[in-house]
């Protein structure tokens, strides 16, 4: 049959465009990397044909002693990469593992206790907008005013006023190490399950360079696609093989129908690449990088939420600089930088404003950037900020100057040559 570009000249383009753009765009969105050429290989695969319902072993279809072998792969992976007993590879998303943990354990209309959006949490963790705020009550804690950080008595007494059923720790955009034996303390003190979504800091938990909730948590929720570097995806793990029961069944039949034996295969992969010595270098280095582009930041004049970063990510508050997120978000992408806008904690602008940046190094540091390049990317940020003068628009000599140097840059460290 035909070649892509032959059949559908549109949607070839459409991926060329994109892979141009990877290409050529330095990458500092936290929850984004770059998977290898063997992840992209799997997902791309005739796995996809496949109707595999139910679970390796016990399925609802014929034809499955290849996708079981696979699927296996993946589960055995897991459990070893996060030294842990059980593993729901199946999520189609970080979003659906969470559900299938609130519909494995929860009752709707059940209160549990969360990280505030606001303060770095995710929508599926209480958001009035998102199911887990419409059909369940949460309650949700802060990070302290003037630290930034989690305020461990904050949660207890949130915990100890609210009897939630079950509480949450993770976060989309805290950049600090989570004390999960704490955690796992106020959750045995209410007779609440601790759930830990990673999802951020899954491949440095993997490297060994960010703490392990897995000692501590009743179950562990992930993606599969930041720090981890696979396919876009989901995944449970727990410690308790009992509980994993019932995940399994909150994940088929309870909320999805065939999983996607493409990206389950692809998700083996990754695990695979994880398991070897070079994958804890990249985790260490992904932090050094991250350390490295804050304390430039800092030197040029913004301000770091919490004062710096333990992990892959950082949000800039930009009220020292006099301009939003929105417009930085904006400038920088014309100077071939992508990130995201994202609210500081306390932020009183607009959600759709923002006062913030949030910066990662997962993908930097995947196609080799290290140090020098971080310290350099954060010089030319500052650059195009600086540039801004308390407005909306950059200077455009200095975001063509910018990029002209981040092209150079990009075509010295090249990915899917
Ligand atoms: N959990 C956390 C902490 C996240 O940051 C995200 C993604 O941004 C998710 C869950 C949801 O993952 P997905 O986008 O795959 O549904």
């Amino acid at each position: 049959s035909k070649s892509l570009a032959e059949a559908d000249p549109d949607i070839f383009g459409g991926i060329q465009g994109e892979l141009r753009r990877q290409q050529e765009q330095i990458e500092l969105i936290a929850s984004e990397n770059i998977v290898s050429k063997a992840v992209l290989e799997a997902q791309g695969s005739v796995l996809t044909n496949k109707y595999a319902e139910g679970y390796p072993g016990r399925r609802y279809y014929g034809g499955c002693e290849y996708v079981d072998v696979t699927e296996d792969l993946a589960r055995s992976r897991a459990k070893q990469l996060f030294n842990c007993a059980f593993a729901n590879v199946q999520p189609h998303s970080g979003a659906q593992a969470n559900q299938a943990v609130f519909q494995a354990l929860l009752t709707p209309g059940d209160t549990f206790l969360g990280m505030d959006l606001a303060a770095g949490g995710h929508l599926t963790h209480g958001s009035p907008a998102n199911q887990s705020g419409k059909w369940f009550r949460p309650v949700t804690y802060k990070v302290s005013e003037d630290t930034h950080l989690i305020d461990y008595d904050h949660v207890a007494q949130m915990a100890e006023q609210e009897k939630p059923k079950l509480i949450l720790a993770g976060a989309s955009a805290y950049s600090r190490h989570i004390d999960f034996k704490r955690f796992r303390e106020i959750a045995d003190s209410v007779g609440a399950y601790l759930m830990v979504d990673m999802a951020h800091y899954a491949g440095l938990i993997a490297g060994g360079v960010y703490p392990d909730p897995l000692p501590h948590a009743h179950v562990v929720t992930t993606t599969t696609h930041k720090t981890l570097r696979g396919p876009r995806g989901g995944m449970v793990l727990s410690n308790d093989v009992e509980l994993g029961k019932k995940i399994n069944s909150a994940v088929f039949p309870g909320l999805q129908g065939g999983p996607l034996e493409h990206v389950i295969a692809a998700k083996a992969v990754a695990f695979g690449e994880a398991l070897k010595p070079e994958f804890k270098a990249y985790a260490r280095q992904v932090v050094d990088n991250a350390q490295a582009l804050a304390a430039v930041l800092v030197e040029r004049g913004a301000a770091i939420v919490s004062g710096g970063t333990d992990s892959h990510l950082m949000l800039v508050d930009l009220r020292p600089k006099g301009v939003t997120g929105k417009a930085t978000e904006h400038q920088l992408e014309k100077a071939l930088m992508t990130c995201n806008k994202n609210g500081v904690p306390f932020d009183t602008a607009p959600f759709t404003v923002t006062s913030g940046v949030r910066l990662g190094t997962p993908a930097g540091t995947t196609r080799g950037f290290g140090v020098d390049e971080f310290q350099q990317i954060g010089h030319w940020i500052a650059d195009v900020i600086d540039s801004m003068k308390g407005t909306d628009e950059a200077d455009p000599a200095v975001q063509a100057r910018v990029a002209a140097e981040v092209r150079e840059l990009t075509h010295r460290f090249p990915i899917y040559g």
